[in-house]
């Protein structure tokens, strides 16, 4: 038995469950992809690049070092290694990383329009605002460093320009509790910014209390 065999279970229902819903832009391609770290932190569960989720087992799940070093699984890793990894390295309360390319997300990701502070519910899971990383090529450097740039917010959502979404959690069912969340702030700020009319933002002072209750919360 592999010290990640928790994490690779983990990271293939998810992924299973992200591509039966739709959050990899269609429910049958690849786009997206999904991590978890061990306790310890010392290796990471990642989907391999470019198979078709449904059709994925336990096997092709990689497991990496935290110096993206390949330790088990014969697929390559994602593409995006690199960036979770970082994500892990920087922000030690998180557990799992979900990417993915979810449609009302994708909308704004084009309008590059960040999501500010809207609803309870969301300050309180995800973070005051959804931030807009700056577009770079898909599994580049760049796009990891661009990543790493807009992390110490605390947030738990961000927005990739011209690409997808990106959400956090401290295990995976909150990383995909987050997953699902953005995806409907995004649909009901999409619906809002069409109206044309006002939208209305939550008081400075609400904002406050969300965020003094969520620094409390483990
Ligand atoms: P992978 O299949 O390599 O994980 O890439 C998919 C993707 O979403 C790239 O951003
Ligand atoms: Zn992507």
């Amino acid at each position: 038995m592999s010290p990640t065999d928790h994490q690779k279970e983990k990271v293939l229902q998810a992924a299973r469950w992200l591509s039966e819903q739709g959050y990899f832009g269609g429910k049958l391609g690849s786009g997206g992809n999904v991590s978890m770290a061990a306790a310890g932190r010392q290796a990471v569960a990642i989907t391999p690049s470019g198979i078709a989720y449904p059709d994925m087992t336990v096997e092709d799940i990689c497991t990496l070092d935290m110096r993206q070093k390949q330790l088990e699984g014969s697929r390559s890793p994602s593409m995006e290694a690199g960036m979770h990894i970082g994500i892990y390295r920087q922000r030690p309360e998180i557990s799992a990383v979900v990417h993915t390319h979810q449609l009302f997300a994708s909308v704004l990701a084009i309008l590059s329009e960040p999501i500010p502070a809207l609803f309870d519910e969301i300050i309180a899971e995800i973070g005051p605002c959804v931030e807009i990383i700056p577009y770079a090529v898909s599994g580049s450097r760049q796009l990891a460093r661009n990543v790493a740039g807009k992390l110490d917010n605390g947030c738990c959502c961000y927005i990739i320009q011209n690409h997808g979404a990106l959400s956090l959690g401290k295990d995976m069912a909150t990383a995909l509790k987050n997953t699902e969340l953005l995806e409907k702030v995004s649909q009901a700020y999409y619906y809002a910014l069409c109206s044309g009319r006002e939208i209305s933002r939550l008081p400075e002072d609400a904002v406050q209390h969300w965020l003094a209750l969520r620094k409390k919360t483990p």
